[in-house]
């Protein structure tokens, strides 16, 4: 195992996240691993949601011109921002900025810095892959969704050759038999969106990205998925021999708790304190994440669920959940009903809530994160997924790690209140709590020394060094 001088690194790698929190978390957290293991670090981000460097005071950060960001805040849906911050990489009088950023630190190398050894990038940035190739530095892949999402997004000519897409209303419920446990209803259609063939793009662009690399970095661990990552590692090796590396949950991989550094929001602390008075698996925390968005009526329907649930619940309610709305306004009466079990914040201290004692569940929207630190505290899940890989991540929370209960149809009061019941009481909810306890024993096994996770970062470092 290849461990390096901290104080004096003789190597270095630069990381480009995509700039969403949900991409910032885990990029930033691998960084901080690599950091330990005495990597100098390079964080080449855009200005829109840039890190604070202050919260990183051992690692450099280099932000990309500013047009890069302006393509980012004007476009308005997400898969059309990340198509079009590749395409701003690409073209040409940006291409140079980026190829410039990345010059400067090949040329650092030749002036006694640490050695470049590689880029390591979101799997969607395509782009500056290209732009990193051309430059002679090698690239890695960060993919933050599953293994089995990864696997799944890698299989749309195989879903459109069997026919199980475009989806249609009487082959919703079919399973598809190739990726097990998912159904019909559970894939990403990319035929409703406004244009399909924008949507399969951005689903080569993973793919694409990760043929062309040196190495695909997952945030999973062996215990969790195996099977999906046995096949994705044969299929890497296989088509361009790229190596695989599980090595999450990331927010656990560093030795230093990367909790609160690589928010972008405040987080409001006053939570704590009142989860300290709260009795022991008793409370519901609430958070859709940090993109979803939802209709004003699901919101209604969201907040009359908890209050009829009877339950103490803690609610994220960050101030553009609601389409249309400025600011979330909390329906007429509500506070009134939940006074003294429910408390609503903008912005929580994630990691920390969840591994508080009073937390019973965990009502997500399957964001990939959310998950692994879900699992990693042994928290039951309530899944209401919205797009993307969260449907899938959906299905395996409720059918293949039986760890949590699925709310797939439209949000409505009677459904939630059911939901949450069963998640939340003691005898309904019983199996999938031991089901969660002993995927909390696995997580814990997998990042400490000799676990899988671990061996695997031990196999990337050397990997890197060796770039
Ligand atoms: N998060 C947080 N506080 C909140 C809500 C979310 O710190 O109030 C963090 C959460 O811990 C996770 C990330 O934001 O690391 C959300 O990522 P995820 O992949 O779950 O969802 P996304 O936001 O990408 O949809």
């Amino acid at each position: 195992m290849a461990r390096v001088d901290r104080h004096r690194p003789a190597a270095g790698v630069a990381l480009f996240p995509l700039p969403f929190q949900g991409h910032i978390n885990p990029m930033l957290q691998l960084a901080g691993a690599l950091h330990e293991r005495g990597l100098a670090i390079t964080v080449l981000h855009t200005t829109f949601n840039a890190p604070d460097p202050a919260r990183h005071p051992g690692f450099s950060f280099v932000a990309l011109p500013d047009a890069i960001s302006d393509v980012v805040t004007t476009t308005k849906d997400g898969i059309a921002k990340i198509l079009a911050l590749n395409a701003a990489v690409e073209a040409p009088a940006l291409a140079e900025c980026a190829r410039d950023a990345l010059a400067s630190l090949l040329n650092k190398s030749e002036e006694g810095e640490p050695r470049l050894t590689c880029l390591i990038l979101d799997c969607t940035l395509t782009g500056m892959q290209k732009v990193a190739v051309g430059l002679g530095i090698p690239t890695l892949i960060l993919q933050t969704c599953s293994a089995a999402c990864f696997r799944m997004f890698r299989s749309y000519d195989m879903l459109y050759e069997k026919g199980y897409l475009p989806a249609e209303e009487s082959n919703l419920l079919l399973p598809v038999k190739e990726l097990p446990p998912l159904q019909v209803r559970d894939l990403f259609d990319p035929s409703i969106l406004p244009s399909k063939e924008i949507g399969l793009k951005l689903l080569n662009l993973a793919s694409e990205t990760a043929a062309n690399s040196c190495g695909a970095i997952i945030n999973t661990f062996q215990a969790l998925e195996s099977h999906e990552l046995t096949a994705v590692r044969d299929e890497l090796l296989a088509d361009k021999g790229v190596p695989t590396f599980a090595i999450g949950p990331l927010h656990k991989i560093a030795s230093i708790d990367s909790v609160g550094t690589t928010r972008l929001c405040n987080q409001d602390r006053s939570c704590i304190e009142w989860l300290d008075m709260q009795d022991p698996g008793s409370v519901l925390y609430v958070s859709f994440g940090s993109v979803v968005r939802i209709t004003e009526d699901e919101f209604t329907e969201v907040a009359w669920g908890l209050a009829d649930s009877g339950k103490p619940f803690l609610w994220v309610v960050r101030h553009d959940l609601v389409l249309g709305v400025e600011k979330a306004e909390l329906p007429l009466g509500f506070e009134c009903a939940v006074e003294g079990r429910g408390k609503v914040i903008e912005w929580a201290p994630q990691q920390e809530v969840l591994a508080h004692s009073a937390i019973g569940g965990f009502w997500t929207h399957s964001g990939w994160n959310s998950t692994l630190e879900s699992i990693y505290e042994g928290v039951p899940m309530l899944s209401s997924p919205y797009v993307g890989d969260q449907l899938a991540t959906g299905r395996y929370v409720e059918d293949a790690w039986k760890m949590g209960v699925l709310l797939e149809s439209l949000l409505e009061r009677g459904k939630i209140k059911k939901a949450i019941t069963t998640l939340m009481e003691a005898n309904d909810g019983l199996e999938i709590r031991e089901r969660a306890k002993s995927l909390k024993e696995k997580a814990r096994l997998c990042v400490q020394s000799g676990g899988s996770s671990r061996r695997d970062f031990d196999r990337l470092v050397d990997h890197i060094l060796s770039l």
